[in-house]
């Protein structure tokens, strides 16, 4: 058997096409406007700048790169937040990480302005995750689940593992899932025996950062895996490529498999404009 590939292109399109007549209402009330705040030469960062710009171009959303010195201090960038929190033409605001060293990201990010959080990163944010509120919650977490949601699988009462337990993936994908009543376990590092959990599942969320952790024999014949993980490794031919956290010999056992590249970054990215339009609307209304 091979698995069927759930891409993420037609999704990530679907989302951009339902958010177009919104622009256009909100266009002279609050028309949204995105800043990215980079601070220093991160290469990574700038490729996800270059990415939100054409998101944004294609949608008519206004977009800024706001570029800052590596050695910039911590009260200097805050300063550059609360300057962006004030500005009432900017309505969204994303710190791209990682942050040079020196910098609390963490910190940073809960400065935002909630209401302009379009990485859905703030505690307040992540607390409405927590009251079932996906609204401004974290891109990548609301691509994971659109995944889920467009593989037509019955969510209430499936069995979901998700693999990781970070901020940003595993922990609101988790929680996110169990609003619709899926029975959701999240392994991770700590986990005596992943495997064992995941063999059980109807749906796998992988989102750990290590190359083809998950094996085909961690997957129960015809389930659903969702692969987030997106990693730069070198290939045989000595070329930099991008692999998942899932081992290839999955597509061979699921029954369902998102492929990377090409699956959940590609639905993250609309997020991200989903969001940074939910915030203009929110701000429209006050
Ligand atoms: P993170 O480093 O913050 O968290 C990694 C998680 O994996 C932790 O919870 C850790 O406990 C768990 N983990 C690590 N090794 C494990 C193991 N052997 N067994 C079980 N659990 C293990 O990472 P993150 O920010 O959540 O990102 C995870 C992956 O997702 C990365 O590859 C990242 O590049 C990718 N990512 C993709 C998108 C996207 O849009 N597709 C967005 C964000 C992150």
């Amino acid at each position: 058997m091979s698995a069927e590939v759930l891409k993420g292109g037609p999704i990530a399109e679907a989302i951009l096409d339902e958010l177009k007549p919104q622009i256009e209402k909100l266009k002279d009330t609050r028309p949204p406007k995105l800043v990215a705040i980079l601070a220093g030469d991160n290469p990574g960062s700038k490729f996800y700048a270059k990415s939100q710009q054409k998101d944004c171009d294609k949608l008519g959303i206004g977009y800024e790169l706001r570029e800052l010195p590596d050695d910039i201090g911590e009260n200097d960038m805050l300063g550059v937040i609360e300057e962006l929190n004030e500005d009432e033409a900017v309505t969204g605001i994303i710190l791209l990480v990682p942050v040079p060293k020196g910098l609390d990201a963490r910190a940073l990010q809960a400065a935002i302005a909630p209401s302009k959080d379009v990485d859905g990163v703030h505690p307040a944010n992540l607390g409405l995750v927590v009251q079932g509120d996906r609204t401004l919650a974290p891109c990548t977490a609301q691509a994971a689940v659109a995944m889920v949601e467009a593989a037509g699988i019955t969510v209430e009462g499936a069995e979901v593992v998700m693999v990781g337990h970070s901020e940003i993936v595993g922990k609101p994908t988790a929680l996110l899932l169990l609003e619709p009543l899926a029975t959701v376990t999240v392994c991770h590092i700590g986990t005596k025996d992943t495997a064992a959990h995941t063999r059980e599942a109807d749906v796998v969320i992988v989102a750990t950062g290590v190359p083809g952790l998950v094996k085909a024999d961690w997957i129960k014949p015809g389930a659903l895996v969702v692969d987030v993980g997106i990693n730069r490794v070198k290939g045989e031919d000595g070329k930099t490529k991008i692999v998942g956290d899932v081992d290839p010999g999955v597509a061979e056992v699921a029954g369902i498999l998102t492929p990377v590249p090409g699956g959940v970054g590609a639905v993250t990215a609309a997020m991200l404009m989903k969001n940074t339009v939910a915030a203009a609307a929110m701000q429209a209304c006050v």
